[in-house]
Order: C-alpha cells, then structure tokens, then sequence
C-alpha cells in the first residue's frame, strides 16, 4: 500500500511524528542533533515529499521550492518566527507554511523576565563566587551588588503575543511599563492592565502606584531601567518598520547608564558588536541575550569577552526549551503538536481545503481569493 503523504523532517520532534506515521504517512526524520546540509534539504525535497518540516535553522527558499515544484505542498515550521523562510517565494511557488505561535508565548515571556531578574540580581557572579570558593564574608555592599526589579520600569518592544504575557509577568512585579509598537497596539490590554494595577494599589498590595502607556520608541529607550525585546527580525524592504539592528549604537546610547537589555526575539534585531562596546564603555549596565546574529554563538564574538563577563549573560537559544512547550503533542499546548496539525491541515485538506482558514499558515495572502 502506497503511504498516504511523504515528509521529510530536518530534526526530530518526539512522538509527534507517531501521530503522522498511525495515520499512515511515510515520515523520514534527520536524527542528527545539528542542521541538515542544505543539499539533503533539496535531494529531500525533490525525491516528492509531500510535506517539509522545518526548524530556524534550515533556509527555505526559491531553491527550495524549485526542487519541490509540483509535489511540495506545505512546510510546517517548529518555531514562532520564520525569518528563515523566504516568504515571497513561498507566495510566488503558492506552498503554505505553518508555524506555531500562541503554545510558547508564556514559556519564552517567563524566560525573558529570569533572564532579566538573573541579570539585574547577578545570580550568575553570586554563585560563580561560592564555587569558586571566594565567598569569604557577609558584607553590606562587598564584592558586590545587585539591582532590584520590584518597582522599577520597563520598555516592553514589541506588544505582540509576547510581549502581552512579558507585560503581564512585569505587572506582578510593580513595575511601571511603557511599551512601543509601531505596528500593533492592544490599547484594551494595556487598560486591563492598569486597572490590575489600581487595584492592586487600592488593596494595598503594591505600595507605589504604577502605570502602563503606549510611548515613542526613542522615549521608551530613554527613561527605562530594563529594555525587554519582542518583535520579529524584519530586514529593510520587508516591512515599514524593519527590525534589524534595531538596538545599534546610537539607540543603545539613548538607555540610561544603568539600565539592562533583555533580548529574546531574534539575534540580528541587536547589533552584537555595539552591545559588546556598550558593556564595555559602560553606555549600559548589562545584556542578558538568548539570540545571536550568528548561532550558535562563534568562538570568537566579542560578547564572549571576559572584560564584560559579569554584566553579559548569554544563553542558547533556550527560551521556549521547556519540556511542555516544545515536545506536547497535543496542538494546544506543545509546538510540536501544533506543527504537526499545522502539517495536516493542510495535506488533508482540512477546513474544507480552504487554506486562509487554517489556523497555523503564515502566507495565507498568497491563497486569497
Ligand atoms: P508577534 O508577531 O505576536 O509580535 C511581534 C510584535 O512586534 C508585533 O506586535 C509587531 O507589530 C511588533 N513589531 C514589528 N516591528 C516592530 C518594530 N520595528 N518595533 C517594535 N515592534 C515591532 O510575535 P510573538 O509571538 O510575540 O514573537 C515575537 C518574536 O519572538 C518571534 O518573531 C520570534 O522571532 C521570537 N521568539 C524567540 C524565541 C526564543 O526561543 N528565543 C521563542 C519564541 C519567539
């Protein structure tokens, strides 16, 4: 019996791939840790896979779709982001793709804000400091100390699906917080938020009272303790608000000495060589960053420098790696379970076939009628 539908999946997902393998597809999964060379990618592709799963990692574009042209019917992407997609090309070969937005909305929020309190409260140096047996007294402010959050106020960039639940984590915490959008502004949710927060005021469970507005991005910048980043890597030509490089020297300068930068979008949206220069110059008091330009992060990036070790943590690319949000496979919880539903949806023709209905593609433009 001929298989139902091929796919190709350039990393493993975990049992997911069972749910399409029962339902009789014929899966092929790349079990090596590391990226599959884009060649195997094509060789794949057009062998006549039906369906392409994909990670950040692998670039799908005009080659790709070439390779597939007449048999390639949808790539479903395990991630949120999908700068890695050529978009246009999609359009033009008219092949959806899926991601998984929604499912690791508050798994990446919470990472960003322990990135952030981890940062401001030096969790790092403070443990680096008893293991390496240096901890030889208590004293009011030796060797050193760290910076509150409670109360302080944040610049939320981007108020996407992200950027909402980091807002909400931060309210928790007192904060007052100015968020800037040119592109999206939830002004519902902001005023549900400061409602929370006059009422918490009121019942006297928060001793300041706090407050949350929309703000210009050079303002936001400039009276912030914390920058927090949440928006997608838009390159030039691509939007009217591009988001590459978005914090470079001239807008790291605009932070206050004393503030900290957040990054959990994506690398490219952060000048790593300004950042490295503004930790070193002191232009800003600390970096916490899960995303690099280059990933993983090479050998010899100036972030790594150990003149700025104390106030640059640096994580890989971990802020949806939670057990759950990852590997579930049920749609409404897990991110493989969404790309693999995203991956049937649109090979079973679910929704009637009609791809501008289906829940998880990206490119619906491409399929309006
Ligand atoms: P989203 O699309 O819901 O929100 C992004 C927001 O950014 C939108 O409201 C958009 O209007 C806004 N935006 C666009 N251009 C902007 C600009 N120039 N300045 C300010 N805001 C701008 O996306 P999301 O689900 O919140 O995810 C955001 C990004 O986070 C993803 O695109 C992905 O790259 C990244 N991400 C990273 C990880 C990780 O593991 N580190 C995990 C999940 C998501």
């Amino acid at each position: 019996m001929s298989p139902k539908f091929r796919v190709f999946a350039t990393c493993d997902i975990g049992e997911s791939i069972e749910i399409l393998r029962k339902r009789g597809y014929e899966v092929e999964v790349y079990s090596h840790p590391e990226a599959p060379p884009k060649k195997l990618i094509l060789e794949k592709v057009k062998s006549g896979i039906d369906g392409l799963i994909t990670t950040l990692r692998d670039q799908i574009d005009a080659e790709v779709f070439e390779s597939g042209k007449g048999s390639l019917k949808v790539v479903a992407q395990i991630a949120v982001g999908f700068d890695n997609i050529n978009r246009s090309d999609a359009n033009r070969y008219r092949v959806p793709f899926t991601h998984t937005a929604d499912v690791l909305t508050e798994a990446t929020a919470e990472f960003a804000f322990f990135a952030l309190g981890a940062l401001a409260r030096r969790l790092w140096s403070s443990e680096h400091l008893l293991r390496k047996h240096s901890w030889g007294y208590w004293h009011p402010y030796l060797p050193f100390l760290g910076d509150e959050v409670t109360g302080k106020t944040i610049a939320i960039i981007g108020t996407g699906r992200i950027g909402l639940a980091m807002i909400k984590k931060c309210s928790g915490f007192d904060m007052d917080i100015l968020c800037y959008d040119p592109a999206y502004q939830n002004h519902d949710y902001i005023k549900g938020v400061q409602e929370l927060m006059d009422l918490r005021h009121a019942r006297g469970m928060s001793r300041d009272k706090c407050y949350i507005k929309y703000v210009a991005f050079e303002e936001a910048l400039r009276d912030a303790d914390f920058v927090s980043i949440h928006v997608p890597l838009l390159r030039e030509g691509e939007t009217s608000t591009p988001t590459y490089h978005l914090m470079n020297e001239r807008t790291l300068r605009m932070m206050k000495p004393t503030a900290f930068l957040v990054n959990t979008s994506r690398g490219p949206v952060v000048d790593e060589n300004a950042v490295a220069h503004a930790l070193k110059e002191k232009w800003i008091a600390g970096a916490a960053l899960d995303v690099y330009e280059k990933e993983p992060l090479p050998a010899d990036s100036p972030l790594r420098d150990p003149e700025i070790e104390d106030r640059c943590r640096l994580y890989p690319h971990f802020a949806s790696a939670a057990r759950i949000t990852r590997l579930s496979p049920d749609p409404n919880k897990g991110m493989a379970g969404r790309c693999v539903q995203g991956l049937i949806d649109v090979l079973e023709s679910n929704y009637g076939g009609d791809v501008t209905k289906m829940p998880y593609v990206v490119n619906k433009e491409a399929f309006a009628k």
